[in-house]
């Protein structure tokens, strides 16, 4: 069993990244510029924006940062979304979800210019990606894409078992994985909670991804030998023996699977630190589509 080790991986990444940083201030030219904006005061939203304005400052990029009471309305919050989109010092932003209950999401991310959409999100980036053109991949597929390339995982003519069809994980993994490519040319079974006999298709599977978010759901039993394990699940769940008081939980059973994957991602430590990467390398993107 090998790790697929996002934490050493994304390190790699920054730092290519933050090269190149360099040298365009070497040669006199901006820097990529990213934004967030922050509607509310979640704690874990507000740790993910941190982190991101955080991994900008280590790589060098400028970044700036929008926090909204949450009281905001929709219209008011998607007229500071048109004022970025209008901003040529800005090459990308995000908006962090979940937004509040009030503010219909749907409408925010299409209020997003698509030049400027980093996650990913907009229905226009999310077309490109499924007709295979280039674009702004939404970031923890983008993560698990350049993992299994890196790794020099094979996809091709495997099949590919994908739990979950969220908007930003499953559903655009289970595109990816099928694209005409390397890493693609996977055959894929994309599984939810309406799927019948699910172990069916897992046991089948040369390669498993997990994106529900139900802690351990993947048990050793469900998977058969040498298979590839990526869990993006991250779930908090009680720990009284941490100072924290809970601990991270992926979707996988990671001590009894381990023993039967050829190569397995660990949760922390797996495809989160890449997710965080993805968000810079889309920032590049879109600071190289401006120039
Ligand atoms: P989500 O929007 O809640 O979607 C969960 C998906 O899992 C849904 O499609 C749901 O099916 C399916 N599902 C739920 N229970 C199931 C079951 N028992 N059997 C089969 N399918 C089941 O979640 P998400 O945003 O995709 O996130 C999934 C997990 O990944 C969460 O733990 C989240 O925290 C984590 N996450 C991690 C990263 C990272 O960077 N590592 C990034 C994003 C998310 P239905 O569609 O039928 O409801």
């Amino acid at each position: 069993m090998q790790i697929l080790d996002g934490i050493k991986l994304s390190k790699e990444i920054k730092q290519e990244i933050k090269l190149k940083v360099e040298s365009y201030k070497e040669q006199g030219k901006r820097v990529p510029h990213l934004g967030a904006i922050l509607v509310g005061n979640d704690g874990a939203s507000r740790t993910y924006v941190d982190n991101k304005i955080k991994d900008c400052n280590y790589v060098g990029f400028e970044s700036s940062e929008l926090i909204l009471e949450d009281t905001i309305t929709q219209e008011e919050l998607i007229a500071k979304i048109q004022e970025w989109n209008n901003d040529s010092n800005l090459d990308g932003f995000i908006v962090q979800l979940p937004l509040p209950k009030h503010i219909d999401q749907e409408a925010v991310i299409n209020a997003i210019d698509p030049n400027k959409d980093v996650d990913g999100f907009h229905p226009m980036n999310f077309g490109k990606m499924a007709l295979e053109m280039e674009t702004f991949l939404p970031a923890t597929p983008y993560g698990i894409m350049e993992m299994l390339e890196r790794y020099k995982v094979p996809t091709a003519g495997k099949h590919t078992v994908v739990i979950g069809r969220s908007r930003i994980v499953g559903r655009p993994m289970s595109i990816l994985m099928s694209k005409n490519g390397n890493p693609g040319n996977s055959t894929v079974t994309l599984t939810h909670s309406k799927t019948e006999d699910l172990a069916k298709y897992t046991k089948e599977a040369d390669i498993v991804i997990t994106a529900l978010g139900v802690p351990e759901f993947l048990k050793a039993d469900m998977i058969k030998d040498g298979a590839v394990i990526v869990d993006v699940g991250i779930t908090r769940v009680d720990d009284p023996t941490s100072p924290k008081g809970y601990k991270l939980a992926g979707d996988v059973d990671f001590e009894n699977v381990k023993e039967k994957a050829s190569w397995i991602t660990p949760v922390p430590g797996g495809v989160g630190p890449m997710t965080r990467a993805m968000l810079l390398k889309n920032t590049l993107l879109a600071y190289n589509k401006n120039n």
